[in-house]
């Protein structure tokens, strides 16, 4: 068999970013596919039609797994919050994979419906239950259109690059303050050492 890559691999899967296959979204499982043997079955959002395809291009018979993929295919799905209910917290929007929300703090929220995934992921984070699923008649458009999927997989990127970022620079200014406290403590120090023993008066 030739080698596949994860990029081969996650441009087949839906890029709904749910976590449901047990990774941090689709690329993660693409990659665990590649470098754990993860199994080919673990995708729900994608259902029979991906189990398939992902069968085809790893050359591993998906037959065994047709059945229980039937049963526990997820149907496709867009949040919407019922927006007189929202208190503006803002939880959704750091829970959604994304960037799908719109809303600022103690602001009515709102889903950009043509992006959100259906992954479900605000639903938990909202603490006042005002997110509702409607599950969609027909396959979503991010499910079956490429450029769809692109756009996920690219606001997926982007937000995971802005939260590594966001991460590193508090990182950085917790060392700094760090640095800054120690350099206080030192300095209260050497003043109480010095008030306690004031340098001796010129005899002379
Ligand atoms: S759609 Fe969900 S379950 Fe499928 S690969 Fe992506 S994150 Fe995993
Ligand atoms: S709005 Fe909710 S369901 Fe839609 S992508 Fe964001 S977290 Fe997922
Ligand atoms: S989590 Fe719920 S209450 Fe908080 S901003 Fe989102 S929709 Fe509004």
């Amino acid at each position: 068999m030739r080698s596949v890559t994860p990029e081969e691999i996650d441009a087949l899967l839906p890029q709904t970013q749910c976590g449901l296959c047990g990774y941090g979204g689709c690329m993660p499982y693409a990659e665990a596919m590649v470098f754990e043997q993860a199994p080919i079955n673990l995708c729900p959002p994608g259902g029979v039609k991906t189990l398939q395809a992902l069968g085809n291009l790893l050359e591993q018979d998906p037959t065994p797994y047709l059945m229980e993929m039937e049963q526990k295919a997820k149907a496709p799905m867009v949040a919407i919050i019922r927006e007189n209910e929202c208190i503006g917290c803002t939880k959704c929007i750091q829970a959604c994979p994304v960037d799908a929300i719109l809303g600022s703090a103690k602001q009515m929220h709102t889903v950009i419906a043509p992006e959100c995934t259906g992954c479900e992921l605000c639903v938990p984070a909202c603490p006042v239950d005002c997110i509702d699923m409607l599950v969609l008649p027909t396959m979503p458009e991010h499910a079956i259109d490429e450029a769809k999927r692109n756009t996920a997989r690219n606001r997926f990127n982007q937000r995971e690059q802005r939260l590594a970022k966001e991460k590193k620079a508090k990182q950085s200014h917790q060392l700094h303050s760090l640095a800054e406290r120690k350099k206080y403590i030192k300095e209260a120090l050497e003043r109480a050492k010095t008030k306690n023993n004031p340098p001796a008066r010129n005899q002379a």
